[in-house]
């Protein structure tokens, strides 16, 4: 299966800025923000959407959450957020590789 734009991100095949990663996830920032603050949080793993999640994959939900937190309380400093996930073409997704987008530093009135 051909590699995703993340996977090759995170093999360090093309450049992004990446602001933390671990065993689990890396999180780079968006190169098209929506946001004053939007970072994207990618499993290494590359999972395609929430469909195609398999039991040993919910187990990345952790690593997910936990990631968005330290976002939070250590690296963007807001302690208010948005996350979001598109899971499918049919709403947006178009990167086939699952990730949050991490998104503050504006009040967002559409929804
Ligand atoms: P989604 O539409 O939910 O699949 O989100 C994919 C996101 O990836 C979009 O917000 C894009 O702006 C972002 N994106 C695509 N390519 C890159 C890249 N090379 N570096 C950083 N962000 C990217």
């Amino acid at each position: 299966m051909e590699k995703t734009i993340f996977s090759r991100i995170i093999d360090r095949e093309i450049p992004a800025k990446i602001i933390a990663e671990n065993n689990d996830v890396v999180v780079i920032e968006d190169i098209a923000p929506k946001a004053p603050i939007h970072y994207l949080i990618i499993p290494k793993n590359p999972i395609r959407d929430i469909q195609s999640m398999t039991e040993s994959d919910f187990k990345l939900a952790n690593a997910l959450f936990r990631m968005a937190q330290q976002l939070s309380r250590e690296i963007s400093g807001a302690e208010h957020f948005r996350v979001l996930i598109n899971s499918g073409t049919g709403v947006g997704q178009s990167v086939p590789h699952l990730h949050l987008h991490f998104l503050a530093g504006k009040t967002f009135s559409d929804f």
